[in-house]
C-alpha cells in the first residue's frame, strides 16, 4: 500500500567564472529573443486548438518550426553551445505556452528579468576529486567550484540527477543542482503525532509522547530590538534615504531569515526522525489556509505574524523531510484545537499563563492540549476517534 511521489532536492553552490557568467547572459538574451519572436507570431510556430477538457482554445507548439527558425540563430548570434541552444528553445516554448494559455497575462507580454540558464542532466556533470569539485558542461568546458563541501553530496547519494539551473547574482553564478527521487509514502494511519509552534517552542506529540525544541526567537527578537529598531530610531525617519543604513538594516533582516531557515531545516529533520523512530508514520499539521487572509487583515503584532510565517516555513520543510523518509503528512483544520479540553471536549475553558483550565478539573499546558486535539481530530476523520 501507500503511494509514490516524486521528490526534488536542490543543492546550491556559487562559482566565480566570467565565461560561465557570459554563457548565462547569452542564454537569457537568447531566451528573451525567442520568446518575443514566437509571441509576435504564435501561429507560425504552432497551432491553436480547442481543448475540450479545459473548454479553451490553447496554443500548441510545433517543435520542428521552432527548431528550424531559432536553433542556428541561438548558436551563431547568441553563442550558445548546441545543448544550451536546445534547452533555450525548449524553455522559450514553455514560457510562451504559459503566457498564451494561462490567460493571466492578457497582453501577451512576458518579462524575463533576471539572468539565468538551465540545462538537463545529460548536459552537465559534477565531479568530486578530493576536496575539489569540477562542473563539466558539454560543448563548453570545465569549471572548478571553490568553497565546496563534499558532505553536501551525502544527502543526495541515492538520488537521480535533475536539471542544472544557473543564476547570475552579483557577478557570480549561483548553481542550483537538482536531484530527483521517487519515494513510497505510507498511507496516513492512526499512528500519528501532531506539531505545534509557539514563539518559544516547537512541540511535537500526542497522548502518549511529547518532545519540545527551543526556537531561536529570543535571538531574533534581540536582533530586531537591538540592531534594527535601534538603528532606525537613531536615524529617525531618515534611514530609508541613507543607502548605507538601509543596507545595514537589510543585512540584519537577512541574518534573521538565515537563522529561521537553519532552524526550520534542522528541527524538521529531527521531528521526522523522532516520529519514525517512535513508530509513527503520520504527521498532523494545522491547515493554515483559512487563517491566511484573517492573519493578513488583522494588524497583528510582529511576534505573532513572525510565528505564523515561521510555522508555515516549518510545515513545508516537515512535509519535504517526511516524504523523504516515507511518512505521511496531513493537514487538519485547527479551529478550537487550543481551547478544547482534551478530556471532556468542553470548549468552555480558560487559558492563562499558557495553561488551559477546564471545569472538569483538567489543567494542561496549552501546547500539549493543541497537539493532542489535532491528533484526536485526525482520529475522528479516520473513524477511530476517542
Ligand atoms: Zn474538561
Amino acid at each position: 500500500m501507500g503511494n509514490e511521489v516524486n521528490l526534488t532536492g536542490v543543492m546550491e553552490m556559487t562559482v566565480r567564472s566570467e565565461p560561465l557568467a557570459q554563457l548565462v547572459r547569452n542564454y537569457t538574451n537568447g531566451l528573451r529573443f525567442v520568446v518575443s519572436e514566437i509571441l509576435r507570431e504564435p501561429s507560425e510556430y504552432g497551432r491553436w486548438r480547442y481543448v475540450k477538457r479545459a473548454k479553451k482554445i490553447k496554443w500548441e507548439h510545433d517543435l520542428k518550426a521552432v527548431h528550424h527558425k531559432f536553433y542556428q540563430i541561438l548558436k551563431d548570434d547568441f553563442d550558445l553551445p548546441p545543448k544550451f541552444a536546445i534547452a533555450c528553445q525548449k524553455e522559450a516554448v514553455a514560457i510562451v505556452k504559459s503566457v498564451l494559455n494561462n490567460g493571466e497575462n492578457r497582453e501577451n507580454k512576458c518579462v524575463i528579468k533576471s539572468y539565468r540558464a538551465r540545462c538537463d542532466y545529460q548536459t552537465y556533470s559534477i565531479e568530486v576529486r578530493g576536496d575539489k569539485c569540477i562542473l563539466k558542461l558539454r560543448n563548453f568546458g570545465e569549471i572548478e567550484v571553490t568553497g565546496f563541501n563534499p558532505k553536501w553530496f551525502d544527502e543526495f547519494r541515492d538520488w537521480a540527477p535533475g536539471d542544472l539551473i544557473m543564476k547570475l547574482e552579483k557577478g557570480a553564478v549561483k548553481l542550483l543542482i537538482t536531484f530527483k527521487k521517487t519515494v513510497k509514502i505510507a498511507d496516513p494511519s492512526e499512528r500519528a503525532v501532531a506539531v505545534d509552534l509557539n514563539f518559544n517552542e516547537v512541540v511535537i506529540g500526542n497522548r502518549e509522547f511529547e518532545e519540545r525544541f527551543k526556537t531561536p526567537m529570543q535571538k531574533i527578537v534581540h536582533i530586531k530590538r537591538n540592531h534594527i529598531e535601534r538603528t532606525q530610531k537613531k536615524y529617525n525617519k531618515q534611514w530609508r534615504h541613507l543607502k548605507g543604513v538601509r543596507r545595514a538594516i537589510s543585512r540584519w533582516w537577512k541574518r534573521i531569515s538565515n537563522i529561521t531557515d537553519n532552524f526550520v531545516k534542522q528541527v524538521s529533520k529531527r521531528i521526522v526522525e523522532i516520529s519514525k523512530k517512535s513508530g509513527y508514520d503520520t504527521i498532523v499539521l494545522e491547515d493554515l489556509n483559512g487563517l491566511k487572509e484573517e492573519q493578513a487583515k488583522m494588524k497583528r503584532p510582529w511576534r505573532e505574524r513572525f510565528t505564523f510565517f515561521a510555522y508555515r516555513k516549518l510545515q513545508n520543510w516537515i512535509e519535504w523531510q517526511a516524504k523523504k523518509k516515507g511518512l505521511a503528512v496531513i493537514y487538519i483544520n485547527p479551529a478550537n484545537s487550543s481551547r478544547t479540553c482534551p478530556e471532556c471536549k468542553s470548549t468552555d475553558t480558560v487559558v492563562k499563563n499558557r495553561v488551559l483550565k477546564c471545569k472538569c478539573g483538567l489543567r494542561m499546558d496549552k501546547d500539549s492540549v493543541a497537539v493532542i486535539n489535532l491528533v484526536d481530530k485526525w482520529l475522528n476523520v479516520l473513524g477511530c476517534g476517542v
